[in-house]
């Protein structure tokens, strides 16, 4: 990677479509301006304070202050810490999603990702009519195989679940790429903050009592994938998300755990279609919750609360939170798509 100052995005990349929102940035295909055109997904992490404390830091420097900066703050210079020790101590590994490069400007900071083009995992196993175990085998082993080389580098993902799993291309045979390390620590660095936002499906005991995260509170959550990818439905469900904790809080009591009463039939197509459903309701949520964070909405605090979910927060952690968004709202308010444009 070569130095982020002084370099224009445009200089070296036409932009061209939007592949994709998360909560705090955009992600766009790009294509490199040179003789191979090489494609690429740039992830624009919007910048939303005065100044981005840590990027421009190597990760073997001095820690970031993150009592100082804004919680979206943390996360942006979090996920660029992490894709820097991946860079540094992983990359390339096939199962993990390679960072090409780093541009920053008035703007915010650009990833130059490598581009997976293969959609994400659910959406790509209900695009079949029938899989097997063998399939469901071959995704949990190419998780595995990344998180192991993660976690052999000391990074937890933190926030592993099907749509931070995407495909290379659109081949039979493309390989699954593990990403999205904004809620990702590294030995060294760690915050509270981080842990408010993981999606409690998939999070770990430990995690949600705000016990020690570690290496298998990520496998935890490939256990969650995997019963997905078997049954077409999540192992805890509950009508509301504090009910869900407590379940997932008392594995020891599951029946499925103690009673030893897992089918031994073969899955059928009712098993996708159920997935089907599942991942429709989920990309609803997350469509929902994106609308929320760039909404002057996100400012009352019922909807706040409901937004948090479970998370049991204290009236000032809460103030702190409905500043932290009033600023997201402020700026989203005026953003357009050719802000992001260089
Ligand atoms: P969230 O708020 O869910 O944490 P985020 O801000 O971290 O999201 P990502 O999940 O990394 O953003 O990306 C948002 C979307 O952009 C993804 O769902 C995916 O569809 C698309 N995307 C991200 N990275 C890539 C990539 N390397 N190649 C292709 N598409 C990508």
């Amino acid at each position: 990677m070569s130095k982020t100052e002084s370099r224009k995005l445009s200089d070296d990349y036409e932009v061209v479509d939007v592949l994709g929102r998360g909560g705090f940035s955009i992600v766009r295909r790009g294509v490199r301006k040179s003789e191979e055109k090489t494609q690429v997904a740039i992830k624009t992490l919007r910048r939303l304070g005065p100044a981005m404390m840590g990027t421009k830091q190597g990760s073997k420097g001095g820690l970031p202050m993150w009592k100082q900066v804004s919680i979206s703050d943390a996360l942006l210079t979090n996920e660029i810490l992490v894709m820097r020790r991946i860079v540094e101590n992983v990359a390339p590994h096939p199962n993990v999603i390679g960072l090409h490069d780093v541009y920053e400007d008035a703007h915010g900071v650009h990833l130059i990702l490598e581009l997976c083009s293969g959609g994400e995992l659910f959406d790509r196993i209900v695009g079949r009519d029938r899989y097997s175990e063998f399939d469901a085998a071959a995704v949990v082993r190419q998780i595995a195989r990344g998180l192991e080389a993660l976690h052999k580098a000391n990074i937890i993902h933190r926030d592993l679940k099907p749509e931070n799993c995407l495909f290379s291309d659109k081949n039979e045979d493309s390989t699954l790429k593990i990403m999205d390390f904004g809620l990702s620590s590294v030995e060294d660095f760690s915050d509270p903050i981080v842990t408010l936002f993981g999606s409690i499906d998939y999070v770990s005991p430990e995690a949600l009592s705000r016990q020690d995260v570690s290496a298998a509170s990520d496998m935890w959550s490939v256990g969650v994938i995997l019963y997905i990818l078997l049954s077409g439905c999540p192992p805890f469900t509950a009508a509301t998300n504090r009910e869900k904790q407590q379940r997932i809080l008392q594995l020891l009591r599951h029946p499925w755990v103690i009673g030893d009463c897992a089918k031994q039939d073969l899955m059928d197509a009712e098993v996708v279609s159920k997935l089907q459903r599942f991942n429709a309701r989920r990309k609803l949520r997350a469509a929902a919750i994106a609308s929320v964070l760039s909404s002057k909405v996100a400012l009352r605090t019922k909807r706040l609360r409901n937004l948090l979910g479970t998370h049991d927060l204290s009236s000032e952690e809460l103030n702190n939170l409905r500043v932290h968004f009033a600023r997201i709202c402020a700026d989203g308010e005026n953003a357009t798509l050719a802000e992001f444009e260089q």
